[in-house]
């Protein structure tokens, strides 16, 4: 009795955080600031160059574009805005209507809406769970503009076929690369895949600088257009002069002497988080009542968050489970709610079905993905999920 009680107490004491919130042990994401970070982020402090002047801005944009391999990078303030810039650059304007997966973050479609533009949604494809190529010319209307796929949880979506419709009715493709850094699609990586690409570098993505953004892109016009639009839209040769409405969607000095410092790890963090995906994959292969999502042989996962569904038919809910995980000290999270189903996106869905995307978010968790996990965080992390699932046929 005592040792249980004792045992409760300390697990109450580990987990009771300063603002009355859960503390978990193992968090699902948290950045790994090991490399130049700090020494770069003190010569900004030491320089007095903490606005959006500063040399890292250049550096990062630099560095950036040679990791994508294409020709421009323009950073700004988060990937949301990164997003709004490039369809803005793009000529998304009211009455539009831009094509984007239903299951995806709310920001891929909020950008959309921005512009006053309207999201129409796709299903997903239920192996990779991107948006599924094959629904999208169903979905083109005389009013669409363009399709964002986004590359979901750091897997690629199908570019080629997306690409061939998106020729063929003249539009726009832009890549959502928020979660994607370092993925690769028939060898390329994600970022150089469409006509232009966002990222984000918010603190749980793969290369992380706070808060942060940038538009990547090997079209020089849209390049100009999307860095006059960051800065105000003020003339490059004519201070104070704004030949358009812009916005004052920079980056700062500080976030950009990050990511520079991160991309100077870039390989590190990407092959990091493959051995995370890959352990998990060895420690679940043979546990019942689970599945993940598919690595097309065509794709190198980038795995911002190795995910998992649970099977139809097994007597524990997605949402139990992840409860009991907190209790044990495993903080995971629930897959997006599909857009459509949000109050300011259900009345544009039209009462449409989108049963994949659905399923995978009724029954999907994401597991902590990092790359400072180690291999007990991982083995402790798969063997309290082993234990919380029913016990499969075969075993
Ligand atoms: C994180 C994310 C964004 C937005 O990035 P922020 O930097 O948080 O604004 C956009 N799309 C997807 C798919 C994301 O995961």
């Amino acid at each position: 009795m005592a040792t249980e009680l004792e045992t409760k107490d300390e697990t109450a004491q580990m987990h009771a955080g300063p603002d009355a919130g859960v503390k978990p042990l193992i968090p699902v994401a948290a950045p790994v600031l090991a490399g130049r970070e700090k020494e770069y982020v003190a010569d900004c402090m030491e320089s007095g160059w903490i606005s959006s002047g500063g040399k890292y801005v250049e550096l990062f944009e630099a560095a950036f574009a040679e990791f994508c391999g294409v020709r421009h990078a323009v950073s700004c303030y988060n990937g949301t805005v990164a997003l709004h810039l490039a369809l803005v650059a793009l000529g998304v304007g009211p009455g539009d209507e831009v094509i984007v997966p239903t299951l995806t973050f709310v920001a891929t479609a909020n950008a959309v809406t921005y512009c006053g533009a309207r999201p129409i949604f796709v299903d997903s494809e239920p192996e990779t769970w991107n948006l599924d190529s094959a629904q999208v010319e169903a979905k083109i209307t005389p009013r669409t503009k363009g399709i964002i796929a986004v590359h979901l949880y750091g897997h690629p979506a199908e570019m080629d076929t997306l690409r061939a419709v998106a020729l063929r009715h003249g539009l726009f493709l832009l890549e959502d690369a928020a979660e994607a850094h370092g993925a690769l699609y028939k060898g390329r990586r994600a970022g150089s895949l469409g006509d232009v690409a966002a990222f984000s570098f918010y603190g749980n993505k793969i290369i992380a600088t706070g808060e942060g953004g940038m538009v990547v892109t090997d079209d020089d016009a849209l390049a100009s257009r999307v860095r006059l639009l960051r800065g105000q839209g003020m003339d490059p040769q004519r201070r104070y002069w704004f030949p358009v409405i812009g916005y004052n969607y920079r980056m700062m000095n500080i976030p950009a002497a990050i990511g520079l410092a991160q991309v100077e790890r870039a390989d590190w963090h990407i092959s990091r988080r493959r051995e995370v995906a890959e352990t998990y994959l060895l420690l679940l292969r043979d546990a019942p009542s689970l599945r993940w999502q598919a690595e097309r042989e065509w794709a190198r996962h980038a795995y911002w968050m190795f995910t998992v569904i649970l099977e139809e038919e097994i007597p524990v809910s997605r949402d139990a489970l992840m409860a009991r995980l907190l209790e044990l000290g495993v903080e995971t999270r629930p897959v997006f709610y599909p857009l459509h189903q949000l109050p300011p996106y259900r009345e544009a869905a039209r009462g449409e079905e989108f049963p994949v995307a659905e399923g995978l978010a009724r029954r999907g968790l994401s597991l902590p993905t990092w790359a400072g996990l180690s291999t007990n965080d991982l083995r402790y992390v798969g063997e309290r999920l082993r234990e919380c699932l029913p016990v499969g046929r075969e075993s």
